[in-house]
């Protein structure tokens, strides 16, 4: 057994986890890498999960099949809880029954973010948010039931609420996911129902800012509006929702009623920095040193959508690519110690820019003083994200459907993936029926 080897832990398996494992290949380290799930999500592509274009497997990848090749890597699936420092280990949750402690003697947090209600978390029942491969399988499930029901409804008074999509926060997954519901209504639901028509879906967009898309200038930020708008998108801007529940959403005095509400405004930080029970913004993000490491801990460093680290006085944005770019560096400057180098210069972002998509062939894209709307920018934002997909097999088949989606509009992935339990018959003895429905109960739970 190696005991001399230098232990690099590293939580979280998304942008900034994998850049770090990545960049440790060569290094002399023994590298664990720990993770919730089995694999990596390519987040920026979820909402087309969620609206059927494509499906899981296209935009996550095991992280064992990431890292197959680096023999000083170990992955382990298991949810961490806390983190010792005097003993320098972290706490894991493997499956839900015991507890281990694995050790580090450097131990990097890239736990990424979670939704937010701000403060009222009691809405998440009714608008469930965009984050894993889980949630956008429900969310599928959730756009595609409604259309079902509707289909199937006797009631015509009640059609209205079941097709009526209303999206909370205008930000780049509200405006993506708004834009792709309204395609998908246009160029594949409109011809397959018999009772309903899908073209006349209500898609609702609602933000309390004063415009959506707020990162990007104002002119491109305006032609974003003007294609939802064109789309058919309702958008709503300089409006709070102030309520949500099983009927809908409650913005001012009017009710807006609907039976799919997708949260897509805020997000809060991991608790890593209760763990390391450090000084942390007011998103909860971990304020780290210009080397990503936590003040007064050289060995500890937080990266990604976790860090708060000001550039040029402005606070470092939550996209992949400053995840990315800060995985690389704090992998290149662990390097650097273990085999005695000096240490690297500061931590610099550099910025490539910024792209959304507004529904098909159209895309905004802005990089420095270069402003792009149209089907260029699409094309720039395609081959980019290709190019940013974890795996070569993916690229293809990424690209692929894409084609087949733009030249069709038919969507393979437009699957409801439930799970049933099967009724209980009346002359199941009674023991029986009482364990299957306690586990019918448990799975709901735990959905
Ligand atoms: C819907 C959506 C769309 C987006 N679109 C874009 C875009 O177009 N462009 C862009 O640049 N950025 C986009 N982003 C943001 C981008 O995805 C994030 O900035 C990036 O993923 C941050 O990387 P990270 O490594 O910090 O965290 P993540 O990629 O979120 O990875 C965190 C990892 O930590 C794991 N984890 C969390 N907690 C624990 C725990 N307790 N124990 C074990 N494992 C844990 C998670 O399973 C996950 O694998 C989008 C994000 C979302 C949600």
């Amino acid at each position: 057994m190696i005991t001399n080897v230098p232990r690099v832990v590293i939580v979280g398996g998304g942008f900034g986890g994998i850049a770090v494992a990545k960049a440790l290949r060569n290094t002399p380290a023994v590298v664990t890498l720990i993770d919730r799930n089995n694999h990596h999500v390519f987040q920026p592509l979820l909402y087309q999960v969620a609206t059927s274009v494509l499906s899981p497997a296209q935009i996550g990848s095991p992280i064992r099949g990431i890292l197959r090749n680096q023999q000083n890597t170990t992955v382990i699936l298991g949810d961490v809880n806390g983190v010792d420092q005097e003993q320098k280990c972290v706490v894991v949750n493997k499956d839900d029954r015991h507890e281990d402690r694995v050790p580090y003697d450097y131990l990097i947090l890239a736990t990424g973010v979670r939704h937010s209600y701000f403060g009222h978390d009691g809405f998440a029942r009714f608008a469930p948010g965009l984050k894993t491969l889980a949630d956008a399988v429900a969310i599928r499930n959730k756009i595609l039931q409604a259309f079902e029901r509707a289909e199937s409804e006797n009631d015509p008074k009640l059609i209205p609420e079941l097709m009526t999509f209303v999206l909370v926060g205008a930000g780049p997954t509200g405006v993506e996911m708004a834009s792709a519901i309204a395609t998908l209504v246009r160029s594949t639901l409109r011809s397959e129902f018999r009772h309903i028509d899908p073209m006349s879906a209500r898609i609702v967009l609602v933000d309390i800012a004063g415009r959506v898309l707020g990162t990007f200038s104002e002119r491109l930020s305006d032609k974003a509006r003007q294609r939802l708008e064109r789309l058919g998108i309702e958008v709503r801007l300089g409006q709070g929702v102030d309520y949500i529940d099983e009927d809908g959403v409650i913005i001012g005095n009017e009710r807006i009623a609907s039976k799919t509400v997708i949260w897509t405004a805020g997000v809060t930080s991991s608790p890593a920095g209760k763990w390391l029970n450090v000084v942390t913004d007011r998103a909860g993000r971990v304020r780290v040193e210009n080397n990503l490491a936590v003040p007064g801990r050289s060995e500890i460093f937080v990266i990604g959508d976790t860090a708060s680290l000001d550039q040029d006085g402005k606070p470092l944005p939550g996209v992949a690519q400053v995840a990315t770019q800060q995985g690389r560096y704090v992998g290149r400057l662990i390097h650097r110690r273990l085999v005695g180098k000096s240490a690297p210069q500061p931590f610099r972002y550099f910025d490539k820019g910024n792209m959304a998509v507004v529904g098909k062939g159209f895309a905004i894209l802005e990089s420095g003083k270069l402003q792009l709307s149209g089907f260029l920018a699409w094309l720039v934002w395609a081959g980019v994200h290709l190019e940013f997909l974890a795996q070569r097999s993916l690229r293809v088949s990424v690209f692929v459907q894409w084609v087949w989606t733009y030249l069709t509009g038919a969507r393979g992935a437009r699957l409801i993936v439930k799970h049933h339990v099967p009724p209980l018959t009346e002359h199941e003895p009674r023991v029986q029926s009482e364990s299957v429905a306690a586990s019918a109960g448990q799975l709901n739970l735990t959905k």
